[in-house]
């Protein structure tokens, strides 16, 4: 089991050091004071929110619990903001209260704790999958990672499914080459497991240091219309904005988060 978690951990870039993962906790608590309790800089879009797994503690930093995620829902709700979809957001731009919400990596808690949450609430979402690890091409990855037929559960009760690239890689670190099958690739491999050729792609690791220029235009050129970051202000240039909801987030730190107390914030910088 130990091994599987540090594979786990090196394929999706969980923070693999308890230090680190000790900072992030201090800077989200810190900045949740600092930055949080000033009103934020007047916001004129919507806010796009990035999940990963629900309930899957192997996940480390990236997991939220299936009740925090509801409280989540409920405070955001409470708070007057909307859920409408990500595409939207990415679309026009949507109005300050407009709230979306997207997954990455394709967690099987996403089917069996967040759908059901999402389901009740009328809430519209967007997955983005790594065709490899839905592919079942590990021994990790079969143990949490969705198969294609639950991913096609999921598109018939509604959810809206991208590309998160092929084996997940640093954009920031490999070839022009490696860039095209990754994009091109992915793209392929979701036309040919659920019969439609996705036109939105989520970075890796999502960071400013993750999506070289070059990347936007090969992205481009495979057929994406939409590039969506792990960042807000500091995400690459053509990207769209996400903030990223860290398994830290309790009540004070998400409505922190709501305000933009984490949007000059990076993960891994
Ligand atoms: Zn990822």
């Amino acid at each position: 089991m130990k091994n599987i978690v540090k594979k786990v951990m090196r394929a999706s870039g969980v923070q693999r050091h308890h230090v680190a993962a000790a900072r992030m906790y201090c800077e989200r608590h810190l900045l949740a004071t600092t930055a949080g309790g000033r009103s934020a800089r007047a916001r004129s879009a919507g806010r796009i929110l990035c999940y990963h797994s629900i309930g899957q503690s192997v996940s480390g930093v990236n997991d939220v619990k299936p009740k925090h995620f509801r409280r989540q829902i409920d405070l955001a709700t409470r708070s007057g903001f909307r859920f409408v979809p990500a595409a939207q957001i990415a679309q026009t731009g949507g109005s300050p209260t407009d709230l979306a919400i997207t997954f990455d990596d394709g967690w099987a808690s996403v089917l069996s704790e967040a759908a059901p949450i999402l389901r009740e609430h009328s809430i519209p979402w967007l997955l983005f999958v790594v065709t490899n690890w839905s592919d079942h091409k590990t021994d990790w990855a079969k143990e949490f990672i969705l198969p294609w037929h639950d991913i096609e559960r999921l598109m018939a009760q509604g959810a809206q499914i991208g590309s998160h690239s092929l084996t997940h890689p640093d954009f920031g670190t490999i070839s022009r080459a490696q860039m095209i099958d990754e994009l091109g690739g992915s793209r392929e491999v979701i036309r040919q497991r659920l019969g439609f050729a996705p036109t939105t792609f989520a970075i890796p690791y999502g960071q400013s240091a993750n999506w070289p220029a070059a990347a936007c235009e090969i992205a481009r050129e495979a057929g994406y219309e939409t590039v969506y970051a792990q960042a807000e202000e500091t995400r690459p240039s053509e990207t769209i904005p996400r903030t990223f909801v860290t398994s830290f987030d309790r009540d004070r730190i998400f409505k922190a988060l709501l305000r933009g107390a984490y949007d000059n914030w990076e993960e891994w910088v």
